[in-house]
């Protein structure tokens, strides 16, 4: 991307870039920027990061984030009296003030729940909608006919989805919750007003960022502050976010939907703050008050298939996410699996995923758009059918077309089908629990890491680039592509927050981010803890492989190194080290995690070393 350092005015005070033992010894320093609003004494006990652990277990409730400052204001809102759904609201929110880059008021994401009193699971679609004015060519420049850059498209107005996250939190509260938005948005209205110590990933996510931000005057001001990146150990604040969800508590979330938070987000999108000085092309959105207005975050049924007797509930289209993990689960359920042929258990796993994969990118898209075939895809019968694919001394090759899940019978020839299209990781997941036995598991997202790069100018929050998520141009000519833009249509997503039941109760609740790759990620993690002997901290950090329907597959440096790696490729599996992103070694995914024990107590678990380590917590810890 042509970019051009641009030096920004510091008038942003944001960032205190001073040793954090001098904030936390002096309180806010004269010229670095008190705290505004209410909750402004900074205690130092608030500011400083929670101790971090990967796996927590007890009982009273849990939450598990990638963030301690994020599943602390979960916690908090446990402990005083609030529900699963209140707490999953609250971390989300403090996810917004701590993981920027992922999250936010300004993305959308997928909401599933598990209700103790009435044992039903229920889910909210809270995904991004396009435009009314966005057409199915949207992504095609007129003066090339060819399809805009995929740089230029993050980097635009044009990406930009209407948020959906704002009104997943009104409904979730609504309809499950025990606290107003206005309690549910304290806690990390505090953090944002507070500030909180910046760590080596916020500092890493920033500077993989930081052309792109520094293109885009708002951004820069905020995540840039004094033109430089946040330094590691100093306190970040974001007054902006502060006011702004101090707004969202007064007037409701529709000051973002039919109010003053919206005009400001429709200008932005509209007409991007291009810094002074940058020669780089920012295409304006077709984002209209109109679009705002109408949007729903929308109850849906949420998938179910069964997997050796437990029951799989994730999330339907417009997320691809439960049909590809059910229909893999459901191919597998074909085989044995165990620990005792872990190389023939992984082949398994790479090959319904790769199977799956094929299906999804054909079938898969909003379903007020083109009749996806959900109950199809997750048939039993289906799955049998494309089992036979399945050879245990060869590899398919991909990419693998799709069969008609409709046409029972028709899913075994091998054939050749489109190319995977191009899905990028980021997103973050959470999961709680509290002591009546309601559990969510929340995945939420702006997209990519930094979303468009564009910051709502003094409203503290980025915009998502979701509409990246369509598929520019169709796969293939001669099949019809369910997602391609069109307009109020929602771009398929691979978010898949599972919630799994045995005999009828909670056992485990898991996602991940990842893009493409949280599909394999959920997918795998269950196959290690229920097939393959695994506990569930086990299960997690274990080292993860991706295959999508691509020749390669895609692999963590320590699979690599393995044993295992060498004798599926003598079955063919090829495998390549999995992109690396902001972390110094390629990752795939970032799971949160929960388990009901047999014992009645529950198991947080967060990653153990994935972007620096994710913060499980539960109220009241089991003694060891
Ligand atoms: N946009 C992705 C999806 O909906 C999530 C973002 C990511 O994790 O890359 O599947």
């Amino acid at each position: 991307m042509p970019v051009r350092r641009i030096v920004v005015a510091a008038t942003a005070v944001v960032v205190t870039a001073v040793p954090l033992v001098l904030s936390l010894s002096t309180g806010a320093q004269p010229g670095v920027g008190a705290p505004s609003g209410p909750g402004k004494a900074a205690s130092n006990s608030r500011l400083k990061p929670p101790a971090k652990e990967s796996v927590a277990t007890g009982s009273g409730g849990a939450v598990s984030s990638v963030n301690p400052y994020a599943s602390r204001a979960g916690l908090d809102v446990l402990r005083h009296g609030g529900n699963a759904v209140d707490a999953a609201v609250a971390t989300a929110a403090a996810l917004g003030v701590v993981e920027p880059y992922s999250a936010g008021i300004g993305g959308g994401g997928y909401f599933t729940y598990y209700d103790a009193r009435t044992g039903r699971i229920s889910t909210i679609d809270g995904r991004e909608t396009a435009p009314d004015r966005m057409k199915s060519d949207a992504f095609i420049d007129p003066s090339t006919g060819k399809p805009i850059p995929f740089p230029e498209a993050v980097n635009s107005g044009l990406s930009v989805g209407v948020p959906g996250t704002p009104a997943t939190w009104q409904k979730a509260l609504h309809d499950w919750g025990t606290l107003s938005p206005a309690k549910a948005l304290e806690p990390a209205t505090r953090i944002a007003d507070d500030g909180f110590v910046v760590n080596d990933e916020f500092r890493a996510q920033t500077e993989m960022n930081e052309e792109r931000f520094r293109n885009i005057s708002s951004t820069a001001k905020l995540f840039l502050p004094h033109g430089e990146l946040p330094v590691v150990g100093s306190r970040f604040r974001n007054p902006d976010l502060a006011r702004t969800y101090r707004q969202l508590a007064r007037e409701g979330m529709g000051a973002l939907y039919r109010g003053a938070i919206g005009r400001d987000v429709v200008r932005t999108v509209q007409h991007p703050p291009v810094a002074p000085g940058s020669d780089t092309k920012v295409r304006p959105g077709l984002m209209a008050a109109g679009d705002l207005a109408k949007y729903t975050a929308l109850r849906r049924d949420p998938t179910h298939t069964t997997y050796r007797g437990l029951d799989v509930y994730s999330m339907a289209p417009s997320s691809s996410g439960g049909t590809t993990v059910g229909e893999a689960l459901n191919i597998l359920e074909n085989y044995h699996l165990s620990a005792a042929d872990r190389v023939q258990a992984l082949h398994h796993y790479l090959e319904a995923s790769r199977i799956a994969f094929a299906d999804r990118n054909r079938w898969v898209g909003d379903p007020a758009f083109s009749d996806v075939p959900t109950k199809e895809l997750l048939s039993k019968e289906f799955a049998k059918d494309r089992a036979c694919l399945i050879s245990p001394t060869a590899t398919l090759t991909s990419p693998l077309a799709p069969a008609d899940p409709r046409r029972p019978g028709t899913g075994c020839p091998k054939r050749t089908g489109s190319p995977a299209p191009y899905e990028g990781p980021s997103t973050t997941h959470l999961v709680t629990s509290d002591r009546w036995g309601n559990v969510v598991s929340y995945t939420l997202t702006i997209e990519q890491t930094g979303g468009s790069a564009i910051t709502v100018p003094g409203r503290g929050f980025l915009l998502n680039n979701e509409l990246t998520d369509f598929d520019f141009t169709p796969l293939s000519k001669d099949v019809p592509d369910p997602n391609l833009p069109g307009p109020g249509k929602r771009p398929r997503s691979s978010m898949s927050p599972t919630l799994v039941l045995k005999d009828g109760r909670p056992y485990l609740a898991v996602g991940s981010p990842g893009g493409a790759t949280i599909i394999t990620t959920v997918l795998q993690t269950l196959v290690n803890r229920v097939d393959l002997d695994m506990s569930l901290p086990e299960a997690v950090a274990a080292p993860r492989i991706s295959q999508r329907n691509r020749k390669d597959t895609e692999a963590e440096p320590a699979f690599l190194d393995s044993p295992e790696r060498a004798a599926l490729e003598r079955l063919g599996q090829h495998f390549v080290e999995a992109p690396k992103t902001f972390t110094p070694s390629p990752e795939i995914g970032a799971v949160a995690a929960l388990e009901f024990l047999s014992d009645g107590r529950v198991q947080a678990v967060a990653e153990p070393k994935r972007r620096g380590g994710g913060s499980a917590m539960v109220v009241r810890r089991a003694r060891r």
